[in-house]
């Protein structure tokens, strides 16, 4: 083992497990130096704040926030806000990362961070978790604004939390400020086509490596997991676009018909009932079956490390999309690769969320409003030329395209590094 891969090894509770591995491979093909390497390998900044919230029962209680600013060499940091009771600062470390490698991908002008509250969101009152939101924006108001560190929703975060953070930073500056956060509503600065655009984004990624691979046809159909935002957006497009999805599920269970769902439906079902399960005209499965399943594509939107090493042998589909962060563990994605499974990975098949909140961010700076077709035009011919630079770099070097694309990611975010005079 060389010195440049000892060094990784060493400082493996610096990345996250899936990177340290792509990335240690990568450090070594790119024969990167030491001081490339601890550039990369360390965040700029990483803080956690304590702040108090006065819940509705009268009593204060104190919370925990955590926000990472990985690398802002290419332009601002950039990533979401996620509410979850497990949240730790390792993981938002490691997203963070990711954040930084997905716009580097994407060739979009932002660095990467993330950030969140150790909170579960379904048990506070829409007041808590209003109080919340502010109490967080308040302890990091001095971290962040449009050229520092910008915002925007994640997991368990939608645009009316978008609009209080808004509203709060605002309050602090004493001015209106649009373009400190990304993900807010129409009315108030947002962008058309944001609330679906990680979804749309990565069915322009599938598409265009359908017709790259000749694979034509989805016979079988699509399968997804998760109906959150992303989720639910990647089912309905798919749906309106004449696919079959067969499989859809939530975090109480899913459901399965092999002749298509009707996802319109399955969305009002959902509303009506709180869940996808017991839909009338598909039958009850699990989680676990749901990844399992008979399909052509296999759709992980919801959490991480969903396809790991007990479960990635049972994948039946040609083609993994990640449209969540992370979904798939190292061993898992070694199994995908040796069953030539096709993985479209998060870097890029989720990056359309991101797209479109540098289109919010730059509308916002220039006092703009872009139709939605010009959103859609835009996002699609970034996604497609984003595509194409992985996919041609994985035909040349035959490698699995997580390699591909973290290896243009590094290259760019190092140059960025280079043209500073920071190396
Ligand atoms: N949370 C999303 C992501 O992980 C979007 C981030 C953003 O728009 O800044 O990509």
């Amino acid at each position: 083992m060389n010195k440049k891969h000892e060094r990784i090894h060493v400082d493996d509770t610096v990345l996250c497990k899936l990177c340290l591995s792509e990335l240690g491979e990568i450090y070594s093909d790119l024969e990167l130096a030491a001081d490339e390497l601890d550039l990369l390998d360390m965040p700029r900044r990483t803080f956690t704040v304590h702040f108090p919230v006065r819940m509705d029962s009268g009593r204060t209680k104190m919370f925990v926030g955590h926000r990472v600013q990985y690398n802002d060499a290419r332009g601002p940091c950039k990533g979401g806000i996620r509410f979850h009771p497990d949240l730790t600062i390792d993981h938002v470390r490691d997203l963070a990362f990711l954040m930084v490698l997905k716009c580097s991908v994407v060739n979009i002008p932002f660095g990467g961070s993330k950030g969140g509250v150790v909170v579960s969101p379904k048990e506070l009152s829409r007041n808590e978790l209003e109080q919340v939101t502010r109490g967080y924006i308040r302890a990091i108001a001095e971290y962040i604004g449009p050229f520092k560190d910008i915002p925007a929703p994640d997991v368990y975060t939608d645009d009316k939390i978008m609009v209080w953070i808004l509203d709060e930073y605002e309050r602090i500056k004493g001015m209106h400020v649009p373009a400190v956060v990304t993900g807010k509503p129409i009315e108030l600065a947002g962008s058309r086509a944001r609330s679906y655009s990680t979804s749309l984004g990565g069915i322009y990624v599938l598409e265009e490596a359908l017709s790259k691979t000749g694979m034509g046809e989805l016979r079988k159909g699509v399968a997804v997991q998760g109906f959150g935002n992303v989720g639910e957006n990647a089912a309905r497009i798919l749906y309106e676009k004449g696919y079959k999805v067969i499989a859809v599920s939530d975090s109480k269970g899913g459901i399965l018909n092999e002749t298509g769902l009707n996802i319109h439906e399955v969305t009002a079902h959902k509303e009506k009932t709180g869940s996808v399960r017991d839909f009338v005209g598909a039958r009850n499965i699990t989680n676990e079956e749901l990844l399992a399943c008979d399909c052509d594509v296999l759709i992980p939107a919801a959490l991480s490390d969903q396809l790991n090493v007990s479960n990635a042998g049972d994948v039946r589909a040609k083609i993994v999309l990640e449209l969540a962060n992370a979904p798939t563990t190292i061993e898992a994605d070694e199994i995908f690769f040796q069953k030539k499974i096709m993985l479209i990975p998060d870097v890029l098949a989720n990056a359309g969320g991101v797209v479109v909140s540098y289109f919010e961010w730059s509308q916002n700076l220039n006092s703009e409003y872009w139709e939605e077709e010009k959103v859609v035009r835009r996002l699609k011919n970034v996604m497609i030329s984003a595509f194409n630079d992985v996919y041609g770099l994985c035909d040349e070097e035959k490698c699995r395209m997580r390699r591909a694309a973290y290896q243009i990611g590094v290259k760019r975010i190092l140059h960025a590094e280079r043209l500073r005079g920071n190396l």
